[in-house]
C-alpha cells in the first residue's frame, strides 16, 4: 500500500463526481486541506485528513509532500499527435491572410500531412510521437487519446493505429494511451464521395483493427464537404454493429446538427461545437455524450469560441481538450489551454478542473477515475504549489512532477 500525507490541498472533486460532472459549483472540487491519500495497487482505499489516517496505514509507504496540491489526473482527450511533416510555413501563410481553403489549394493543409505521414517509417512515426508524449506528459497529463487520421488510406490507416498501440504498450506504466481509430478524417481525392471512401477504406480497416482489438474507439469529421450527415449516420451504424464506441468532430464549420446526432447515437463525446445552437445542447444535456470544447485552436486560428455557457447552464457535461494537430492547433499543453481561455469561456475554476479530468475521462470512457475517492483508480496528477489557484493562476508556467516510470 502507497500514500501521500501533508498535502497541502488535496483536490477530490468529489462531490462533481457525483453530480455526474455537470453544472460544477465551486465547492464540488471537494477540498481537503492539509489531505492524505491511500491506494492499494490499482485502487484508493482512503482519503481524508492528514490528522485522521487510520492507525492501520501507519506504516504503509508514505510520501510526505507539503507544499504540493493533489488533483485526479489531467486527461487530454482529444489530439492527433501521430503524424509526419512540418506545417510551421501553412502557419505564416496564415497569419499572412491565407484561409483554411486557399492554404489546401496551395496543396498545404490536411493533405500535405498526409502525404508526409504516408512517406514516414512505422519507426520515425512512432518516435516522433513518443516525444510528443513525453512532452505532454511532463505537464503533468497522464491520460492521452490519440486519433490516427493521416494515412487516409487502408495500410497507413491500420499501420497507424497498430504505432498508437505500441506506444500504449510502450508507456503502459507512466501514461494511459487511449487509441481513436479516425481515417474517416477527409475524404482523399481519388474517392469519388465519402460512401465510397468508407467502403473501400474506414469500413474494411475498422473491421479488420477490430479483430485485433486494438481499437478503443472510432472518430469522423462529420462536416459538409467532409462527411455529412448521412454519411456520419452509416459511420455510426457500422461502429454500432461492430460494438466499438463513437465520438465525432461536429458542427465546427456549421450547425450541422451533428451534436444531436452524436447523442442519438450515445457517441462518448462530440467535439468542437463552434456552430451547436440550442437544441444541440439541449440533446446533450439529456444524454451521456461528453461535449468537447476545443478552444486552442479558436485562439490559433483566431476564430470565435463555442458557447460553453449555455453548455454548462444546459446541464451538458463540458470537457475541454487541446486538439493538438500540425495544422490548426500546434500547442500540446491543455493546461494552459484551459487557463487561456477560462475567461473567454467564462468558465470558473471548478468548471476548468472538471473539463480536463472527470469529464475528459469519461469522454473517454473512463469512468473509474476522474475523482479521487474510495474505489476509484489512484490516477493523480500532482503539482508544487500550496493551493489549486495558484496552477492556472501562472498560466503557461509548469508546476507539475513527472509521475516516475
Ligand atoms: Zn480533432
Amino acid at each position: 500500500m502507497k500514500g501521500y500525507r501533508d498535502l497541502s490541498q488535496l483536490v477530490t472533486l468529489a462531490a462533481l463526481a457525483k453530480k455526474d460532472g455537470r453544472r460544477p459549483k465551486d465547492s464540488d472540487l471537494s477540498i481537503i486541506n492539509d489531505g492524505a491519500v491511500v491506494w492499494d495497487n490499482d485502487k484508493i482505499v482512503w482519503t481524508g485528513p492528514t490528522a485522521s489516517i487510520p492507525k492501520e496505514y501507519s506504516n504503509i509507504d508514505w510520501s510526505s509532500l507539503s507544499g504540493h496540491t493533489l488533483t485526479p489526473e489531467i486527461v487530454d482527450s482529444h489530439t492527433h499527435l501521430i503524424f509526419g511533416g512540418d506545417r510551421s510555413k501553412e502557419y505564416s501563410m496564415r497569419l499572412g491572410g491565407a484561409d483554411y481553403q486557399e492554404i489546401a489549394n496551395a496543396g498545404g493543409g490536411i493533405l500535405y500531412t498526409t502525404k508526409a505521414t504516408n512517406n514516414s517509417t512505422r519507426d520515425q512515426l512512432f518516435k516522433s510521437a513518443a516525444q510528443r508524449i513525453e512532452r505532454i506528459a511532463s505537464y503533468g497529463i497522464g491520460t492521452i487519446e490519440i486519433k490516427s487520421g493521416y494515412g487516409l488510406n487502408l495500410e497507413k490507416e491500420i499501420e497507424c493505429t497498430e504505432i498508437i498501440h505500441d506506444l500504449k504498450l510502450h508507456f503502459a506504466k507512466r501514461v494511459n494511451i487511449f487509441n481513436t481509430f479516425m481515417a474517416a478524417h477527409a475524404v482523399p481525392k481519388a474517392f469519388t464521395n465519402a460512401d465510397h471512401y468508407l467502403d473501400e477504406v474506414v469500413f474494411p480497416a475498422l473491421e479488420k483493427l477490430t479483430k485485433k482489438d486494438i481499437v478503443d474507439a472510432a472518430d469522423i469529421f462529420h462536416e459538409k464537404g467532409y462527411f455529412d450527415s448521412a454519411a456520419t449516420e452509416r459511420f455510426f451504424k457500422f461502429c454500432k454493429n461492430l460494438e466499438v464506441p463513437i465520438k465525432s468532430h461536429a458542427d465546427e464549420f456549421n450547425d450541422n446538427k451533428g451534436a444531436i446526432l452524436a447523442a442519438k447515437y450515445q457517441a462518448l463525446s462530440t467535439d468542437h461545437l463552434l456552430c451547436t445552437q440550442a437544441d444541440g445542447f439541449e440533446a446533450l444535456a439529456a444524454s451521456d455524450t461528453v461535449a468537447t470544447l476545443l478552444p486552442g485552436t479558436g485562439f490559433f486560428l483566431g476564430k470565435p469560441q463555442a458557447n460553453a455557457r449555455d453548455l454548462i447552464d444546459s446541464g451538458a457535461k463540458l470537457a475541454i481538450a487541446s486538439d493538438f494537430n500540425p495544422g490548426s492547433c500546434h500547442c500540446d499543453n491543455l493546461l494552459m489551454i484551459a487557463s487561456l481561455s477560462a475567461p473567454t469561456l467564462r468558465m470558473s475554476l471548478s468548471e476548468i478542473w472538471g473539463a480536463i479530468t472527470l469529464n475528459a475521462a469519461h469522454a473517454l470512457n473512463l469512468k473509474d477515475q476522474g475523482s479521487i475517492e474510495v474505489g476509484k483508480k489512484p490516477r493523480f496528477s500532482l503539482f508544487k504549489v500550496g493551493q489549486i489557484d495558484q496552477i492556472t493562476y501562472s498560466w503557461g508556467r509548469n508546476f507539475a512532477i513527472m509521475k516516475k516510470s
